[in-house]
């Protein structure tokens, strides 16, 4: 049986898909709201978790092992770290680190805990499904890192050695927490975000003027990508 966890961080990120679901139910839990529904007659649980790893962790964790969800799409914005990606252009997640994950003091490789792993590795297969999902859309998906960490990171220098200690094309503050969980109840997972910012002076306000914009864009193409997994 097939139950689809759609996930965001903010309202504006999961809007645009509640909006193509049409009728869903809201059901309480935990300090959120999760939006059920059913799509193409396949069990559907949306829902944006608040910002942050630990939010993401919660909401991640909530809907694999409360709502039963055995795959995971998550959709919205980040900022740019490789300079091929423009304000609107999408990154599919082939893996993710937490940037500010820190015990180097003990010798350890920046992002690694004991037992733990620099990077977690997104669903081979769903990233696969992306590109044949983007030429059917005609548009470019470019694949590559993110890095997530608890920092909205608007800092060219702290930018630029995300970009370099983690081989990173991204940056955001949820993606691997969420790797994490799905990694571990062996859970499938693809994430997708669509650049709000380039992570540097002004990207507060490039994150204010396109965040709409942008989830919009990633909302599109994850909703493409329901549609090829429901399929298959
Ligand atoms: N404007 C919000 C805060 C946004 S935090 C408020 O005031 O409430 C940024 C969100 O977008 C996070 O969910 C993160 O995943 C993503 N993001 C986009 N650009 C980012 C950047 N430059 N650094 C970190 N996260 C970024």
């Amino acid at each position: 049986m097939k139950k689809i966890a759609i996930m965001g961080a903010m309202p504006e990120e999961v809007a645009p898909i509640l909006e193509k679901l049409g009728e869903y139910k809201t059901t309480k839990y935990a300090d959120n709201e999760y939006y059920e529904a059913t799509y193409k007659g396949v069990e559907v649980v949306v829902a944006y978790s608040k910002i942050g790893k630990v939010f993401s962790t919660l909401t991640a964790s909530t809907m694999i092992q409360h709502f039963g969800c055995d795959k995971l799409l998550f959709s919205g914005v980040a900022g740019g770290i490789n300079p091929s990606l423009k304000v609107g252009d999408l990154i599919v997640a082939t893996k993710l680190s937490q940037h500010d994950l820190d015990i180097t003091a003990f010798g350890h490789p920046f992002g690694f805990v004991p037992e733990g792993a620099v990077y977690v590795d997104a669903d081979k297969e769903m990233i696969a499904m992306s590109k044949e999902v983007a030429s059917d859309m005609g548009k470019t998906v470019q694949e590559g890192i993110i890095a997530t960490g608890d920092q909205f990171v608007a800092n060219e220098e702290r930018k630029n050695w995300i970009g370099e200690t983690f081989n990173a094309d991204a940056l955001e503050m949820e993606g691997a927490s969420v790797a994490v969980v799905c990694n571990a109840l062996d859970v499938p997972f693809f994430i997708l975000r669509a650049i709000s910012d380039a992570a540097d002076m002004d990207a507060s306000f490039s994150f204010d003027e396109f965040l709409e914009t942008s989830a919009i864009i990633s909302a599109e193409f994850v909703m493409k990508m329901l549609d090829k997994v429901i399929a298959k």
